[in-house]
């Protein structure tokens, strides 16, 4: 029988979450976006707000019931589990030699709000480090002990298109915790589900109720959320559609569009490419600093004589094939969770999934 946390007990999951030292992190409005941030109480969650998204395009929009009514914002678990600017190790002069410290301990989290495209982005970025021969050690640490409680999506942003990537709507596995926010005329609650030892932990210590009629709430939900999801990547055979084209006139056309700002990969949970420097000070210490790169940068393929990938035409089509056809080589899967944040957060709109179409449809340059 289905478990539910009614609304007006919601701190009580807050205060499980972040006992044993935890920092709960879950969707916070600032700035007119849903953000993941710390959250002690249950008002600074995003609750009220819905998001309305299309290529180029964000608005919260007040009014919603919900409190998880916000779907997407431009962060995903990777903020915080693989951190955008992250200090590897510290230097400081010791006399005639050097001395080393590690960073402080990262902190322990409990990850709230998250959505099934979340969790398949946590799974590829597990995939690529933890799983492909040499471990992450600082994104390795964070992963193993963050707790993940998802939530599941009631409806479909215009630019999700997770169905055809076979990633959701419906949270079906990889989380602690599983919440469906149900409001009818029985009330507001949260339909609890564990899919773990230390998921069925903390659902013990909550104040839950029998609730007979929610057995099937998440299903349902997610039935919603797909049937009004009218955005879909065509998969079959992309790979070699999109490796075809690599010759392609399309590419060329994109980039007159593309302002190569680097803004679809910081904002894609799966990209993963970093940069190394280290930075010294007048005091005679240094720090070595890891920060989130992009392909989309004149600089990362820099080597010597210059970037290997000096024209915008070559970098954007290096990041759609890679995502979508040569990751596929290197890890087995898509690098696309089909979350749409890359198509949301461009500023010149321009839609993955339409580009990726034309770039596999148009005709061959004949040279
Ligand atoms: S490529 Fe775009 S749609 Fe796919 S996972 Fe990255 S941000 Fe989401
Ligand atoms: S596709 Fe959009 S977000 Fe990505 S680099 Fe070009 S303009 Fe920026």
């Amino acid at each position: 029988m289905a478990r539910a946390l009614p609304i007006t007990h919601l701190q009580a999951l807050l205060d499980r979450l972040g006992a044993d030292g935890r920092t709960v992190v879950g969707p916070v409005a600032r700035d007119g976006a849903v953000v993941l941030e710390p959250v002690r109480i249950v008002d600074e969650l995003a609750q009220g707000w819905r998001d309305e998204q299309a290529p180029g395009r964000y608005r919260l929009v007040p009014g919603e019931p919900r409190v998880f009514g916000a779907l997407l914002g431009p962060q995903s678990p990777k903020t915080w589990l693989y951190p955008a600017k992250l200090t590897l190790f510290r230097a400081e002069r010791d006399g005639a030699s050097f001395r080393t410290t590690s960073p402080d301990r990262p902190p322990r989290l409990a990850l709230l709000g998250l959505r099934a495209c979340d969790l398949a982005a946590i799974r590829l970025q597990d995939r690529v480090l933890l799983g492909s021969g040499v471990e992450d050690p600082a994104y390795a640490s964070r992963r193993r002990e963050v707790l993940l409680v998802a939530v599941q999506c009631h409806r479909s942003a215009e630019t999700c298109f997770c169905a055809s990537m076979d990633t959701g709507p419906e949270v079906s596995s990889g989380y602690d915790l599983r919440l469906t926010e149900v409001i009818d005329e029985r009330g507001h609650r949260l339909v609890v589900e564990a899919g773990s030892e230390a998921g069925r932990a903390i659902a013990a210590d909550l104040p839950l109720v029998d609730v007979p009629h929610d057995d099937d709430a998440a299903s349902r939900q997610a039935a919603e959320a797909r049937a009004g999801q009218s955005k879909s990547l065509r998969t079959e055979g992309l790979r070699e559609r999109l490796l075809d084209a690599l010759r392609g006139p399309h590419w060329d056309e994109v980039a007159t569009r593309c302002l190569g700002c680097a803004g679809c990969t910081m904002v894609c949970p799966t990209c993963f490419c970093t940069a190394v420097a280290d930075v010294t000070d007048a005091t005679g210490a240094a720090e070595r600093v890891r920060r989130w790169d992009s392909c989309f940068h004149t600089e990362f393929t820099h080597v010597h004589g210059g970037p290997t990938r000096a024209e915008l035409a070559a970098r954007y089509r290096q990041w759609l094939t890679h995502k979508l056809a040569t990751w596929h080589d290197q890890f087995g899967t898509s690098g696309c969770v089909g979350c749409g944040r890359c198509t949301t957060w461009c500023p010149a709109g321009i839609d993955l999934v339409a580009e990726a179409e034309r770039a596999a449809t148009a005709e061959r340059r004949t040279e």
